[in-house]
């Protein structure tokens, strides 16, 4: 989570409990395997590795209770044809008619395609990322580590003085081979200690030691620039946010980031425009949302062009990070550098990002 993460979180009034769950990052390190050198790599203000059940727990548990439904799959999403109210189809055959959607379940959305968006494109590129405990602490500086060779990128950073998370960006070298890998977390695993044999000792014993149940394939997905510029976000009462609006890789490590920046901005949003009404104290189920169509749409609109600017520029950051991983070309990679010392010469500038108060 990067600083501009953490202005989010400070506005969801949720950042100082997420504080005692993760050791804050220090500095950054990259470290070129095949010649040994060195170069630090720019943090930017406060970093931390949060567990993704930590972050949604603290979450959950500041809401008023049975605000969440669990075990409840959306297949479907439409409009009625009659009140223009979104209706929710459930896979145990239920239907939920809502006031408000705000579509944000990941890579492969329904409700994005509703809106207009259309199907999220894939890297040629994947991640294996994992923790390895440390039972008598892992002895290791508050630092992120970047190492790279022929291809194979292996980063971490500790999450606590036991806990490591890391992280390996590999290409897939045929289709065949993507689904082989995802299938086959064993096969995943050794393939990868096997081309890490000129990578430090601690580094290779780290991926080693991680257990095997928990070695996990991913797919890297994004939404294509253009998308991104010139699609709509919502229709009528139903709008995208997190992934399903802008998924992007994680090369910039900021698609989460986004996702609680997106939750401060539309929940201003849609506060100018619409009011709450009833007792507080007897939670959100009681609380009746009273709102004309137009303020809510009005709304998304201010929403939706808020974040396009921001989440147009993280994506053109990240597509070019992840041509560079990605090509095998010297000279693309060379026109993209350029590219990116002429337009991103800030190298910390998307975590300077600050979406506001809430
Ligand atoms: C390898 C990797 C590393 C990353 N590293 C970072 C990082 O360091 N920093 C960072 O900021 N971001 C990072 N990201 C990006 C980050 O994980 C995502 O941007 C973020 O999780 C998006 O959140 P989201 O809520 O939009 O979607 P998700 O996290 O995908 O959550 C979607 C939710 O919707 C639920 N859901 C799915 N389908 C349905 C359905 N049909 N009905 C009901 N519910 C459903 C799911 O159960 C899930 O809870 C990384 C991503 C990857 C792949």
């Amino acid at each position: 989570m990067q600083p501009n993460g953490w202005r989010a979180l400070d506005q969801l009034g949720v950042a100082s409990k997420l504080r005692k769950t993760a050791n804050a990052i220090e500095s950054g390190r990259f470290v070129a395997i095949t010649d040994g050198k060195q170069k630090p790599i720019p943090l930017g203000g406060e970093v931390r590795c949060l567990r993704r059940m930590d972050l949604i727990n603290v979450l959950a548990e500041d809401l008023p209770s049975n605000t969440i439904r669990f075990g409840c799959r959306v297949v479907s999403v439409e409009l009625d044809p009659i009140s223009s109210c979104p209706l929710l189809h459930l896979d145990d055959g239920g239907t939920i008619k809502a006031k408000i959607v705000i579509g944000c379940k990941g890579v492969h959305s329904v409700v994005a395609s509703i809106v207009g968006l259309k199907k999220t494109g894939l890297y040629s590129i994947y991640v294996t990322r994992r923790f390895t405990r440390y039972e008598n602490g892992h002895g290791r500086e508050n630092e992120f580590v970047f190492m790279s060779k022929d291809g194979l990128h292996l980063g971490w950073l500790p999450v606590d003085d036991h806990l490591v998370y890391w992280f390996v960006i590999r290409k897939w070298t045929s289709p065949e081979s993507r689904v082989t890998l995802a299938k086959d977390p064993m096969l995943l695993k050794s393939l990868i200690v096997k081309a890490m044999n000129d990578f430090p000792i601690e580094a290779i014993q780290m991926v080693s030691d991680s257990d095997l149940s928990t070695v996990q394939y991913t797919d890297i997905r994004y939404r294509p620039l253009w998308e991104i510029l010139r699609r709509s976000f919502w229709k009528g009462a139903i709008v995208v946010a997190g992934d399903a609006m802008h998924a992007m890789a994680p090369f910039l490590t900021q698609g989460g980031a986004a996702s609680l920046e997106d939750a401060v901005v539309l929940a201003r949003c849609l506060a100018e425009k619409i009011k709450l009404s009833g007792d507080d104290d007897r939670g959100l189920r009681e609380t009746s949302l009273s709102f004309e169509k137009s303020a809510v749409e009005e709304a998304f609109k201010q929403y939706s062009k808020e974040r396009r600017a921001r989440v147009f520029w993280l994506t053109m950051e990240t597509f070019f990070i992840g041509s560079i991983l990605g090509s095998s070309s010297g000279i693309i990679k060379l026109v993209i550098v350029l590219f990116m010392i002429i337009h991103f010469s800030d190298k910390i500038g998307h975590t300077r990002y600050d979406c506001g108060r809430l």
